[in-house]
């Protein structure tokens, strides 16, 4: 069974029908005509529209997993994907979660928890607080001590919420309270901590996968810098940028990560890296990520494959000596969103949908033209993929697959994705997380340059057949 919708769910389908293993899909009304439930072999409305009815809704999905005699579920990402309590609840109605155990999802949920758990690692750590911060007086001595700017960061969140960046003393204070009413409210835990702000960061991650015999290997890394809000929208692997020997030590610290918490399973470890390259651990994805398929396509490996086999109890086949980097992949991710807009979601219906295809292009998606982009969920209509021997042609492809990409009746985030890959700063790779708040102004602009580019190739145009029709 698949605990989950749109892309993610039809992803893990392909696999499991791969792998000759039938499946369930569980919708919510708003769902019915969905691309997951037609291609699933049954599949169960689990209740309204709203994520707390349905999708969420963990005993009617066990009802469903018995009915249908499921064994064994996999969650995907979001929804209940890094829930400690689904998993026991999975566990103790005799199912396998494709997954952690509740016990490491558990720890890696907390920053903070996570933190403490990897301190005997000798794991490199953001400088900032071991616990939580009682009050603003005592965060403020911190923050003296590390020096502004530092974040102050909520032990429980997730998705790019509950940070708040403060520059100097004075803004200490009230970014604290803010923090914690956030933090109370989003996550129902108002916990923070204080951590320096590295600036220049870049945001890479590392693929690993653990089994329950003891053996853990690492994909390598996936660049995830290029973020709004916080929020990833391109992503790449390998990085640009990194040695094979920053690569390596990355890798063998990640898996020590996994150690600290008895992970089994593919999870990935999120690091932040200054532009002196040294590296430090932010946190542990107990899941699979959305931008899995990049590390899928420089590798091989069907992750989804070996999450299922790992819940099968099996022993990882693959060695790290097995393992090299082939080529280079990109990813894009396609929201419904008026980027223009400050990424502002665009509901609606999709007119026209015409995905690119070819060599080395990678389209996962959940939905086909005349779909309606439910405002309910995530607005993540795919995810553009695409493979290519060198960085270089993997960009190229990735412009030409955007310009192949038709949708109409929403707004996308495809254009902006074509600024950041025509963009001389992602090509030198020598971006940062920084890149959208930099150019986004560019971006604005970049449609009024591109009509003056097209006036002035028209009248350029004009006097070259003038000069024509004179000679
Ligand atoms: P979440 O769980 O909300 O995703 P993370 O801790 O993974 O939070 O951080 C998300 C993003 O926020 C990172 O990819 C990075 O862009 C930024 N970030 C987090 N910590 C720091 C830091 N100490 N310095 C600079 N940027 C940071």
């Amino acid at each position: 069974m698949i605990a989950n919708r749109g892309e993610i769910a039809i992803r893990v389908m392909k696999t499991a029908k791969k792998m000759g293993i039938s499946t369930v899909a569980v919708y919510s009304e708003a769902d019915a005509d969905a691309l997951h439930v037609q291609m699933a072999d049954e599949a169960y409305c689990i209740g309204p529209a709203p994520s707390k009815d349905s999708y969420l809704n963990q005993a009617k999905i066990i009802e469903v997993a018995k009915l249908t005699q499921t064994d064994g579920i996999h969650p995907g990402y979001g929804f209940l994907s890094e829930n400690a309590s689904f998993a026991k609840l999975v566990e103790d109605n005799g199912i396998r979660f494709i997954g952690p155990s509740p016990h490491s999802i558990s720890i890696m949920g907390s920053k903070l928890d996570a933190k403490a758990a990897v301190s005997g690692y000798d794991i490199p750590m953001v400088p900032g607080t071991e616990g939580a911060v009682e009050s603003s007086e005592i965060g403020k001595k911190v923050a003296k001590e590390i020096g502004y700017p530092v974040l102050i960061k909520a032990s429980a969140g997730g998705g790019g919420k509950g940070m708040r960046l403060v520059d100097n003393e004075i803004e200490f204070e009230e970014q604290f309270n803010r923090a914690k009413s956030e933090a109370r409210s989003s996550f129902g835990n108002d916990e923070v901590f204080v951590e320096k702000y590295i600036t220049s960061p870049r945001h890479i991650e590392i693929q690993v996968l653990t089994d329950n015999h003891g053996n853990g290997i690492y994909l390598f890394e996936r660049d995830c810098s290029i973020q709004r809000r916080h929020q990833k929208v391109v992503e790449e692997a390998p990085s640009g940028k990194i040695s094979e020997e920053i690569r390596n030590a990355m890798g063998l610290d990640a898996l020590k990560v996994a150690s600290s918490c008895d992970y089994s399973g593919a999870g990935t470890v999120e690091f932040i890296m200054d532009d002196k390259g040294n590296y430090f651990f932010l946190e542990m994805n107990t899941r699979l990520q959305v931008e899995h398929p990049v590390t899928e396509m420089i590798t091989g490996v069907d992750l989804v494959e070996q999450q299922i086999k790992i819940a099968r109890g099996e022993k990882l086949s693959i060695k790290q000596e097995d393992l090299k980097i082939n080529g280079h992949s990109i990813e894009l991710r396609v929201y419904a969103e008026n980027a223009k807009e400050g990424f502002k979601p665009s509901i609606g219906t999709l007119d026209k949908y015409a995905i690119p295809s070819g060599d080395g292009v990678r389209v996962d998606h959940g939905f086909s033209q005349g779909h309606e982009i439910p405002i309910y969920y995530d607005p993540m209509i795919a995810k553009l993929v695409v493979w290519a021997e060198t960085r270089r042609e993997a960009i190229t492809k990735m412009i030409q697959a955007i310009s192949e990409y038709k949708i109409e009746g929403v707004e996308t985030t495809l254009e902006f994705g074509s600024f950041v890959l025509n963009h001389e700063e992602f090509k030198s790779a020598a971006y940062d997380t920084k890149f959208v708040e930099k150019y986004f102004n560019d971006f604005l602009d970049s449609d009024k340059n591109s009509e003056a580019l097209k006036i002035a190739a028209l009248i350029s145009g004009v006097h070259w057949n003038k000069h024509i029709q004179k000679v």
